[in-house]
């Protein structure tokens, strides 16, 4: 069986590094990857594509002939990747350009989440500046200001005042705060309490949770600075307790799904959803139409069954037939980032230490930004290696994670020591 897999980060590393494992796959095609799948060898190899030309992806996926396609980021899905592929004949795992738009629309996903009763902060959907006046006369600070389109995690200001939150949807619609000028911004009321990802696959009719994973958003320790793409992820059961999980089950992902279906939209492939946990409840805070970049990285370390087998399921539509087996214990995913980011930063450095992790067992490192250089493995973007595994109890799975980090060097290497830190308090 021949898997091409679309994208270039840890996420597309660490599907392809779970496909490669199904006995049933013979070929993994990844485009365009990176300096980590390329090393991969074997079965492996890549093939140079740009993510945001849909014309270009068409034709590698109708050049290989894949038996199944995965889709890794949110832009191919946002341009129509899946329709153009299904047009073609071919299996794809991710979401219709429609089905995405709860990822790539929020006011969609707001109306959409209103729509079908589940739980939601109250919003208000804004096209001129005169309507976010009018708007957040029933909002009290502080406010949530939201781009309806995608932002690359950039689209989000929490407002202290409605002055404030006048300024940032100013800076959304004339194109000051993100480059390009929105149509559309979400005015939100805030919600206080954790922030919990809860990540199912879809078949378009039912769901299947995948484990709980947390990812830390904020570049410093102790969940300070900017946000970043994902400095690091934890996966272990006291995230989400099991009656927790049944009832976001039962309220939202399964709602969701059937709201998709109903509307003519099924949603095939990951929902994201992306929950606060607040004294009235877990209220969807968004959703992500895809894999998480980095949960992926600790999920798939905890898969036992064929991940080859489940994708195949929810694009055929009987992913009520597929069985998960997880390693029990928990997995950790530390980021080593170039110095700077997500500020600005130099890349093209050698990475030294790989090929002594390479011989710890339980430990995988999963490359983000990187290129393989004549042979020798260089930093090549922001977030450049997920240094991921897996153990008995999340302790167990993050020294063994931070025991890798240590002997991993690049110059300017940057990464946070405290990855896991609140659920590490929890079991204490
Ligand atoms: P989003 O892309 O909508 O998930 O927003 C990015 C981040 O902004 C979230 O992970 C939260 O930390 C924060 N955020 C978004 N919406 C709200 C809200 N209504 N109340 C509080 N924080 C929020």
């Amino acid at each position: 069986m021949k898997i091409l897999i679309f994208g270039s980060g840890g996420r597309e590393h660490a599907l392809a590094w779970a496909v490669a494992k199904s006995p049933r796959v013979t070929e993994v095609v990844c485009a365009p990857g990176n300096g980590g799948i390329a090393a991969m060898g074997g079965l492996v190899r890549l093939e140079p594509v740009s993510l945001s030309d849909l014309d270009a992806m068409v034709q590698v996926a109708v050049a290989e002939q894949p038996d199944l396609t995965i889709v890794g980021p949110e832009l191919p899905l946002s341009l129509g990747l899946v329709d153009a592929l299904e047009l073609r004949g071919l299996k794809v795992f991710g979401p219709t350009k429609a089905a995405a738009k709860l990822e790539t629309s929020k006011s969609f996903a707001k109306r959409f989440l209103q729509r079908h009763q589940i739980p939601t902060a109250n919003y208000a959907v804004c096209t001129s500046a005169a309507e976010v006046e009018k708007a957040i006369e029933f909002f009290h600070a502080p406010i949530v200001v939201k781009a309806d389109g995608l932002a690359a995690g950039k689209g989000v200001v929490i407002c202290q005042s409605k002055r404030a939150a006048l300024e940032a949807a100013h800076g959304l619609f004339t194109g000051k705060l993100l480059g390009s000028k929105e149509q559309q911004v979400v005015i939100e009321e805030f919600l206080q309490g954790d922030e919990v990802s809860f990540l199912c696959l879809s078949d378009g009719k039912h769901v299947a949770p995948l484990v709980p994973a947390q990812d830390h958003k904020r570049i410093g320790e102790g969940d300070t600075g900017p946000n970043t793409g994902g400095m690091g992820v934890y996966s272990t059961g006291s995230i989400l307790e099991p009656e927790m999980q049944e009832w976001i089950l039962h309220h939202i992902a399964r709602p969701t799904v059937r709201g998709m279906a109903q509307e003519e939209t099924p949603f095939v492939g990951v929902l994201y959803i992306g929950l606060m946990m607040t004294p009235r409840g877990p209220q969807v805070l968004e959703f992500n139409a895809r894999f998480g970049d980095p949960e992926t990285q600790a999920i798939v370390m905890r898969l036992e069954s064929d991940l080859v087998e489940a994708l195949e399921a929810c694009v055929e539509g009987r992913l009520s037939e597929t069985e998960f087996r997880w390693k029990p214990g928990a997995s950790a995913c530390v980021i080593a980032s170039s110095g700077g980011y997500p500020g600005s930063y130099q890349t093209g450095f050698e990475i030294a230490g790989l090929d002594d992790v390479a011989k710890v067992p339980g430990v995988q490192v999963f490359h983000s930004g990187t290129a393989l250089v004549d042979g020798k493995l260089r930093t090549s973007g922001g977030r450049v290696l997920g240094i991921t595994a897996a153990g008995d109890s999340l302790a167990e799975a993050l020294k063994l994670a931070y025991g890798a980090v240590a002997k991993i060097g690049f110059e300017g290497m940057y990464f946070r020591r405290d990855i896991g830190h609140r659920a590490l308090k929890k079991t204490r």
